[in-house]
């Protein structure tokens, strides 16, 4: 060989190997799209081909929202998160009407709430509604002292209202979650919704979902104001993270309240709605970090897909078993 040749080839050996270590660099799948709103603090995802760079344009949130998390922020114009309540979250809608409030956190006295609240400026007093996802302690445990606070009226699903005025049973409230220093009290309930229902607080319209399976009275929110669709999903899509379903409850025994079947309904409904926009769900403190509320359409897809599939499955195994495997440690084994 000649030395003009050995010459060529350390130069084709060594461009090989940097193109190795370049590919074995590049992700194979796909970055996460948490990472890729639109706000200076987040990274943008890196690029490996064209596929991908289609994908990151998705990526870009369109409507300009925030990045949730657990913490206080205002994610779009006039909706806010009210973060802190742990470990749930509640929203603040602002209206011509006054603010609507979704969820009111776990504190029977609303202590956090007013305090995250002040710290966006928002005045407490001035809450009108407060539309309730479910029965759930950190849901709803400072409702009847806001409502007595503020004359708000307080609306639930018709299933939950029976348990929310009564105050009991305990499991109806913390499930299988212990939350010491908080108990279950009965709550004002003004407005029962059956689930079909639509609400107007000014220029705003609220469509109410019935969405039972996380609990009966399980009520998905639907705000459209100036053409932007908003879902507050309670527990029904709990986070935009890894395990974003409130599916647990439907692993329980039957005095938890949780249900295969008309869970894997209520995922069918939502996954025949038009995408919303924006995704409000009941605990983004459990996202992976801050995350847009902006789903991808195949993100949103992909996520009801999944739970589908996983309430088919549980609903099969219920219908076979129905005494023999509903309990906690079937869920906690999965
Ligand atoms: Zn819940």
């Amino acid at each position: 060989m000649t030395a003009r040749r050995k010459t060529w080839l350390a130069a084709l050996l060594a461009v090989t190997t940097a193109l190795c270590v370049l590919i074995a660099a590049v992700p194979r799948n796909r970055p996460e799209p948490r990472a890729s709103v639109s706000t200076a603090s987040h990274d943008q995802p890196v690029l490996s081909n064209t596929s991908q760079a289609k994908r990151a344009d998705e990526w870009t949130d369109p409507l300009g929202a925030t990045p949730i998390d657990g913490l206080t922020v205002t994610v779009f114009p006039r909706i806010h998160l009210i973060g802190r309540l742990g470990p749930s979250a509640a929203y603040a809608i602002e209206t011509s009407a006054g603010i609507v409030l979704v969820d009111s956190g776990l504190e029977d006295d609303a202590r956090m709430l007013k305090a995250e609240m002040a710290r966006l400026n928002l005045d407490w007093k001035q809450i009108r509604a407060i539309l309730l996802t479910h029965v759930h302690g950190d849901h709803c445990g400072g409702a009847e002292t806001l409502r007595a606070a503020t004359g708000a009226a307080v609306y639930a699903g018709r299933e939950d209202a029976p348990i929310l005025k009564a105050g009991a049973p305990h499991e109806a409230f913390f499930s299988i979650y212990e939350m010491p220093g908080h108990a279950p009290h009965p709550t004002t309930v003004d407005i029962e919704l059956g689930g079909d229902e639509r609400l107007d607080f000014g220029e705003v319209q609220i469509e109410v979902l019935g969405t039972p399976g996380h609990t009966p009275g399980s009520i998905c929110y639907l705000m459209v104001r100036d053409s932007v669709r908003v879902l507050f999903s309670g527990d029904v899509i709990q986070n935009l993270g890894e395990k974003p379903l409130g599916t647990y409850t439907a692993y329980l025994a039957p005095r938890f309240r949780g249900d295969a079947e008309t869970y894997l309904a209520t995922l069918q409904k939502l996954r025949n709605l038009p995408v919303p926009d924006l995704v409000l769900p009941g605990h983004p403190g459990a996202n992976r970090g801050p995350t847009s509320p902006n789903l991808s359409s195949e993100e949103w897809h992909e996520m009801l897909d999944r739970g589908i599939r996983e309430m088919q499955e549980l609903a099969e195994r219920h219908a076979l078993d129905r005494a023999g495997f509903l309990d906690e440690q079937t869920w906690r084994e999965k």
